[in-house]
């Protein structure tokens, strides 16, 4: 059973990008009706992030973020955005607003870089009984794997195109379980060999936790940068992929495809 959250949980602030409904694009759970709940600030600059807004931690308040109202709801333009920041109640209150939402993506930016508003805000979700997917760049350390309330970790691995190779937390691959993927968002045949090498690694890290059946062993998915790397490429490279590695998709950002690259959707 999901335990209740505090009063002090539920007025915790978050600070936050955006919320809005739509159909998750990309991983575990491409094609769902999601809620998307965007956390403010990341402390890396991948060199493709489509999400820049989401980098600096607060911008000074005072001034309304607009909030998604529906389905591909365009919510802020870069130019016009302010971070606002809401209580874990108010956030609550926002997802309820859409009516056939049971799945929520938690997202940013980087939640785990506001690790006690991110605790507050799982734990109010789960009370309400939606399924949580957790979106995290994999440059923090993991929080619990038992916690029972974040059933589904979607973790990056950055590879060297994003610049950002050098805050890969490697460790954070054993605490994955076959509910969670791992996630590499691939610029080039380079960004592909390196993924190669990681999975190569990440076997003897699962050697090291334990022997792991199928069944326990994360999700991979590769994803290709939608500037710089042709989906047929992509599509051939892991095609050639050694076949022990059998949990392996290739996924596109499927909101890309459908509304274009816009944000809010
Ligand atoms: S971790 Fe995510 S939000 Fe942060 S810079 Fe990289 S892609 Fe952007």
């Amino acid at each position: 059973m999901p335990q209740v959250p505090t009063v002090a949980e539920l007025e915790t602030s978050v600070s936050l990008n955006e919320i809005f409904y739509s159909i998750q694009g990309e991983g575990l759970f491409a094609g769902d009706k999601t809620v998307f709940i965007r956390f403010q600030g990341c402390g890396l600059r991948c060199v493709w992030c489509d999400t820049k807004d989401s980098w600096p931690f607060q911008l000074p308040s005072g001034k309304m973020q607009t909030l998604g109202s529906g389905i591909g709801a365009q919510t802020v333009g870069f130019q016009d955005f302010v971070a606002k920041p809401l209580t874990v109640k108010e956030i609550v209150s926002e997802v309820k607003r859409f009516e056939n939402a049971t799945n929520i993506c938690i997202t940013g930016g980087e939640p785990l870089q506001q690790p006690k508003a991110f605790r507050a805000l799982v734990r109010a979700l789960s009370a309400h009984g939606y399924d949580i997917h957790v979106e995290t760049s994999g440059a923090f350390t993991l929080p619990d794997r038992r916690n029972p309330n974040i059933p589904h970790w979607v973790m990056d691995i950055k590879l060297p195109d994003s610049g950002m190779w050098d805050r890969n937390k490697f460790e954070n691959l054993q605490m994955l379980t076959g509910n969670d993927a791992i996630k590499f968002v691939t610029a080039s045949r380079e960004d592909f060999e390196a993924a190669v090498g990681v999975l190569e690694n990440f076997q003897d890290i699962t050697a090291w936790a334990g022997p792991r059946d199928q069944e326990e062993r994360p999700w991979i998915y590769f994803n290709p940068v939608w500037e710089t790397c042709q989906p047929s490429d992509l599509a051939e490279w892991i095609l050639g992929i050694d076949a022990k590695y059998d949990k392996v998709r290739m996924g596109q950002q499927l909101h890309k495809i459908i509304w274009g690259d816009i944000r809010g959707v």
